[in-house]
């Protein structure tokens, strides 16, 4: 059986016999056992392992990304024009995911005991985990950005103030010579590719784990909970599909001068690879045939935007953190001020262009963003049960966002022309 298949038998499993003791056993002592002693624990275990990776996947992942920009800068106007649509694009979707979560509040209007209880059955699991930064907006948060000891902002998760040290230690190493710099790149990129490999060894847990986590939900709180987090999925793939159909598609259409309906057309086997495997990695290949063979952008910008967006553009993972940070602070009761809204927002930016492009790449990154807005990390185990399918479409727009910046910087830095794509579909061309 497929890795998403057990997944998804586990979630169903665990989300099925957890209803089905709420309904017929309610409050019953046994139950709460089953909860803290078996189902608690298994799902903490596959959190903890993910948890466990946080520091040292921020401080590589954004040290190797800045340390890499000194490369990018070198290809000049290709590498820049890439990374300033990649941003683009990633605010634009967590713009709109965050004003949809706004809108329709997913999470609203959890009774107050009903909270209290989601609370207590996560509570002390993950002890000691609240952010070390500041989370109200003002002179402050910039100043305490800075740490004072960096050793001291890992050890109390202090997020902003891991990548802030990451950044310039980042920056540092293109500026030191370059055969000094070298060997440590490769150390933080082996460090970086090994914490990937544990986040796929966690997510062999993630049948048991999700069982363990929606269990617990489910028997606790029956139906409520569970209209809630179908509204909250509904919410991310609405977004998703926004950004996709609407933001995407005009981007093609008005910067890369293709029509968006052509475009969509011909990368379908992109979509079909990136929904099935929830990986950007894995998806890369294909991305750089259909952009070669379907897209016919040339060789030299495909090879070159598709694998760094694969590692820095990730549309999707924005949008789903942006979201999924809101939904559990209003389930949660905590009252976000914009100011911490905006925070979050830059936070999922940041963070998903340091995702690992693997499945479930982004889930410790967004106990960072969490945390570090006051909702406490360990809560995001609410909605571990229903990430798989959210991984499967979120990823599928990062890859088409790739795509969409290949088109892009195709047609601004070479002799590409899309009616070179249109010629052979008979429908019209954009521009
Ligand atoms: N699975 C996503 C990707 O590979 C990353 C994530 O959001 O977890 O693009």
């Amino acid at each position: 059986m497929k890795l998403y298949t057990k997944i998804f038998v586990g979630l169903l499993a665990g989300g099925l016999s957890g209803l089905a003791v709420n309904v017929w056993a309610g409050r019953a002592t046994w139950v709460h056992w089953v909860d803290t002693n078996v189902a608690g624990p298994v799902g903490q275990i596959f959190l903890r392992l993910l948890l466990m990776t946080v520091v040292p996947l921020v401080f590589t992942s954004i040290t190797l990304g800045v340390a890499q920009l000194g490369d990018i800068r070198k290809v000049g106007r290709v590498g820049a024009r890439s990374l300033a649509y990649f941003l683009l694009s990633t605010v634009i979707s967590t713009v709109i995911g965050i004003l949809l979560v706004n809108v329709v509040r997913p999470g609203v209007g959890v009774p107050v005991e009903v909270r209290q209880q989601l609370l207590d059955a996560y509570r002390g699991q993950v002890a000691g985990l609240q952010a070390g930064g500041s989370t109200t907006f003002g002179v402050d948060l910039f100043v305490n950005i800075v740490p004072r000891n960096p050793i001291q902002a890992a050890a109390n998760l202090d997020m902003l103030g891991i990548i802030c040290f990451a950044l310039v230690f980042g920056a540092a190493l293109t500026l030191i010579p370059e055969e000094k710099a070298r060997p440590l790149v490769r150390v933080l990129d082996a460090v970086a590719e090994a914490i990937a490999k544990i986040i796929g060894m966690a997510m062999h847990l993630a049948p048991y784990g999700v069982f363990g986590l929606i269990f617990v939900v489910t028997s606790l709180l029956g139906w409520d909970i569970l209209r809630k987090l179908l509204a909250y999925v509904l919410v991310v793939l609405v977004g998703l599909l926004i950004h996709g159909t609407v933001s995407l598609s005009l981007l093609v259409r008005f910067l890369g001068g293709l029509n968006p309906l052509v475009f969509w057309r011909r990368i379908s086997p992109s979509v079909v690879t990136a929904f099935t495997t929830s990986s950007s990695n894995a998806t890369l290949p294909t991305n750089i045939a259909v952009a070669e063979q379907e897209l016919k952008i040339p060789p030299r910008i495909a090879g070159f935007v598709l694998p760094l967006g694969s590692t820095m553009c990730h549309n999707g993972t924005a949008l789903y953190e942006g979201v999924t940070v809101l939904f559990l602070a209003q389930l949660f009761g905590v009252n976000l001020t914009v100011g911490q809204q905006v925070i979050a927002m830059v936070l999922s930016v940041i963070t998903a262009v340091g995702t690992a492009g693997v499945p479930g790449g982004s889930l410790p990154l967004l106990m960072v963003v969490c945390a570090t807005v006051g909702v406490p990390p360990e809560v995001v185990g609410v909605v571990y049960g229903v990430e798989r399918i959210l991984d499967m479409s979120r990823t599928t727009l990062n890859v088409c966002g790739d795509l969409t910046a290949a088109v892009y910087v195709a047609r601004t830095e070479s002799e590409w022309d899309p009616r070179l794509v249109t010629a052979q579909t008979g429908l019209p061309q954009a521009a």
